[in-house]
C-alpha cells in the first residue's frame, strides 16, 4: 500500500516565505532604480546649467569684442528676440528633466549664476 503522505514539492509555508522573500527585493529594487532616475536627472539638469553658463560666457566675450557691457536683461531665455537667444542659443534652449525653469542672474562684479526653479532655486 502506498503512503498518502507527499514528500515532494513545497509546503504551503515555504511558498510564503519564498514569495515575501521575493516581494521585498523587489520592492528593494524598484526603490534603488527609482534613486536612479532622480540622480540622473538632477545630473543632467547641472550640465544643462554648465552649458549655459558657458554660452553666457560667450555672449559676454562677443559683447566685449564689440564695446558692448552685459547687463542682466539682456539674458532673458523667455525673451525669444533677444540677441543672446537668436545667436547663442538658437532655438535649443535646454529643457530641465524635471520641468524645472532656467533663469540667468549677471550681477555687476560679473559673476553669472543660472537657476532651475527645482534643481538650484534661486537664494
Ligand atoms: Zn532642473
Amino acid at each position: 500500500m502506498k503512503k498518502l503522505c507527499n514528500t515532494k514539492g513545497f509546503t504551503l509555508v515555504e511558498l510564503v516565505v519564498t514569495i515575501l522573500i521575493l516581494g521585498i527585493l523587489m520592492f528593494l529594487v524598484v526603490m534603488r532604480i527609482g534613486s536612479f532616475s532622480e540622480t540622473a536627472a538632477e545630473r543632467t539638469c547641472e550640465y544643462n546649467r554648465r552649458s549655459l553658463l558657458s554660452t553666457v560666457s560667450l555672449y559676454e566675450a562677443d559683447l566685449k569684442v564689440n564695446g558692448k557691457t552685459l547687463t542682466n536683461d539682456m539674458l532673458d531665455l523667455d525673451v525669444d528676440s533677444s540677441e543672446f537667444n537668436q545667436k547663442f542659443i538658437q532655438g535649443a534652449k535646454p529643457q530641465c528633466p524635471d520641468g524645472g525653469i532656467y533663469s540667468i542672474g549677471y550681477f555687476e562684479n560679473g559673476e553669472v549664476s543660472i537657476y532651475c526653479s527645482v534643481h538650484a532655486p534661486k537664494p
